[in-house]
């Protein structure tokens, strides 16, 4: 039994909201918003984070960036959005299967970079 998180969330086995999914990428929404729209983009393939991205899986990596404009799309967010992925506990990342946040539907303040 795989006990990650979004591994079961992907297998339906844990309820989700899903927004998207083709055979590469699963996308839902995030249980506690920061903003009117917060999708996490994530693919199907366990990668637990950004530092397990290379050759193998690039076109797993990749499905998740060319799903983003469709799901931007979607969610109406034709005046921008924010991408994040958080990569290690220092950086917050909570749940250790790589995903992308997505973000928007408001004005988007506090950027860091
Ligand atoms: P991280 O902090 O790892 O970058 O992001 C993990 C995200 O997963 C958080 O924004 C958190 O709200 C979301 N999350 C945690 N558990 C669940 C869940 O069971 N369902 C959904 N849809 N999102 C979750
Ligand atoms: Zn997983």
């Amino acid at each position: 039994m795989n006990d990650c998180l979004f591994c079961r969330i992907i297998a339906g086995d844990i309820p989700s909201t899903k927004v998207y999914e083709d055979d590469k990428v699963f996308a839902f929404r995030d249980i506690n918003p920061q903003a009117p729209v917060h999708v996490l983009i994530v693919p199907k393939k366990h990668l637990a984070s950004a530092n397990e991205i290379g050759e193998d899986n690039l076109g797993d990596v990749a499905a998740c960036f060319a799903a983003v404009p469709q799901i931007a799309a979607s969610e109406g967010l034709s005046e921008g959005y924010r991408i994040i992925n958080n990569c290690g506990a220092a950086a917050g990342q909570t749940v250790m299967h790589l995903h992308f946040h997505l973000i928007g539907g408001r004005t988007l303040g506090e950027k860091i970079i």
